[in-house]
């Protein structure tokens, strides 16, 4: 069967991958420039328990995640093949994830949080060893990768196996026929049998020009996310290092703190705020809250090293649970993933793999949630949805060293959720964006 993948990020990667592994002729088709790729922006944690923490644990979306956690773990130990693929050389030695509480401006909601991750990590210590101490949270099955020596290694493994088409979809047409046309930015279509969209916070574009796009009634959005890479240019300082991850619980609608060894820099990340267009140039508070982040939370002496900031779009939907399925028998769309969705694409690219094969028992209860065809999810359905919101937002203003005007948020709620259909509760991370930019649309 041809099948045309269309995103060159990590959802792409490996959803051509496993295609192509099965036997299936596959075109790759993504921009060479990669410009707002989530993947080459990552830390890359391989991080299972990042919404533990994150406003709701007992999410089915954290519960999935929870109980696929094994199976993820085990493929990547495949990809590592023993430390020996590009971008793992940490990876069999690593310490796993050092959680700690914020020394400085703990919020109420990053205390639960944190009480959160120790309690997951104390009921999941029999199955993968965690254990706490002193304030402190470890993960040890929690690794980190390389992302960027990892994914130009894989590109190009990949790309020997497949046709690359250096373009962007810019919408697919089923024919009479039944096979597809995909529509692209420059030169001629390119036709297939199947397609799979997994063009990160882009996805959404491609949808909405496409012959299923009245069918899906989840959006997509972007999640702007910034990220430092220190490093040191002068011989008599040393570039600061870590054995494993060390990161606090996420604070609210951001991502925490947290540092991540890569080669010889240091990844400290990351910001996060969601809008509905790509926004490139790293926001300067962003990039001043992590500078504090790493000075206060890492003890680190930041006088005379150098940064370079990253800045990708997290893919995310409007009720943030990611899409994954099929909408009819020609076409699967992958995008959503958010925080964690490198860590879990190896996952999703098998449940891709196995819909090809026509297997769709495989994921079943990713397939089930993530339907791209459901109504978007509301939060939770019952009133206590503004004090989550303040709770989540006093943990993001702390990240900033700010305090949270409590009658000026309650507006903010209020407005944003007259713009959507009455009981429905828009996820705490998203009420900014429904408030300042959803009527724009
Ligand atoms: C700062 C930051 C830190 C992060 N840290 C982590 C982490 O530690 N661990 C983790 O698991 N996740 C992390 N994430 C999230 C993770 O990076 C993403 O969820 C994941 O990489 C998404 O992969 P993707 O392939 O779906 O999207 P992307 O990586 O964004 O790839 C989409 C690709 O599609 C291409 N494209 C765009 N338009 C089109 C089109 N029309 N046609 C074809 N191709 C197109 C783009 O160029 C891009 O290459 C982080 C994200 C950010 C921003």
């Amino acid at each position: 069967m041809r099948i045309a993948v269309l995103g060159n990020g990590a959802s792409g990667l490996f959803s051509a991958f496993e295609l192509v592994e099965q036997g299936h002729e596959v075109v790759l088709i993504g921009p060479a420039d990669k410009y707002g790729s989530a993947s080459y922006t990552a830390g890359l944690m391989l991080n299972v328990y990042s919404e533990v923490d994150c406003i709701n644990y007992n999410s089915p979306l954290t519960q999935l995640k929870l109980e696929s956690a094994q199976y993820l773990f085990d493929l990547w130990d495949k990809i590592s093949n023993s430390g020996q693929t590009p971008g793992f050389e940490s990876y069999s030695n690593a310490k796993g994830t050092e959680v700690k509480k914020y020394e400085k401006g703990n919020a109420e909601f990053e205390i639960n949080s944190f009480n959160k991750m120790e309690q997951i990590s104390l009921k999941d210590t029999k199955k993968n060893g965690a254990y706490k101490s002193n304030g402190k949270v470890f993960l040890p099955q929690e690794k980190h990768v390389n992302a960027r020596v990892f994914l130009n290694f894989f590109c190009k493994e990949v790309s020997q196996r497949v046709s690359y088409l250096d373009n962007k979809a810019t919408g697919i047409e089923k024919l009479a026929n039944g096979k597809l046309k995909v529509n692209l930015a420059t030169g001629e279509p390119i036709y297939s049998d199947r397609a799979v969209v997994c063009s990160g916070a882009f996805s959404g574009e491609v949808v909405a020009s496409s012959y299923f796009s009245s069918r899906v009634k989840v959006n997509s959005l972007f999640g702007v996310g910034s990220a430092l890479l220190l490093s040191s240019d002068h011989s008599y300082i040393p570039t600061p290092e870590l054995q494993g991850i060390l990161r606090t619980p996420n604070r609210g609608g951001t991502c925490g703190v947290h540092a991540v060894p890569c080669g010889d820099k240091l990844y400290v990340g990351a910001s996060s705020f969601v809008s509905r267009y790509p926004i490139v140039k790293p926001q300067a508070s962003s990039v001043l809250a992590l500078l504090r982040g790493a000075e206060e939370f890492l003890n680190l002496e930041l006088h005379k090293l150098s940064i370079e900031v990253l800045t990708g779009f997290r893919p995310l939907s409007d009720d943030m649970v990611p899409v994954i399925g099929a909408v009819d028998d020609n076409v699967f769309l992958m995008y959503g993933g958010g925080r964690d969705g490198f860590t879990w694409a190896p996952h999703h690219a098998r449940i891709v793999s196995n819909w090809a094969e026509g297997k769709t028992s495989f994921g079943l209860g990713w397939l089930k949630l993530c339907n791209p065809l459901r109504s978007k999810y509301s939060f939770i359905n019952s009133e206590p949805g503004y004090k989550l919101y303040e709770k989540n937002k006093k943990g993001s203003y702390a990240q900033h060293g700010k305090q949270v005007d409590s009658s000026k948020l309650k507006d903010i709620y209020q407005s944003a959720h007259s713009r959507v259909e009455q009981g429905y509760m828009i996820h705490p991370d998203l009420v900014n964006y429904y408030h300042f930019e959803y009527n724009k649309i």
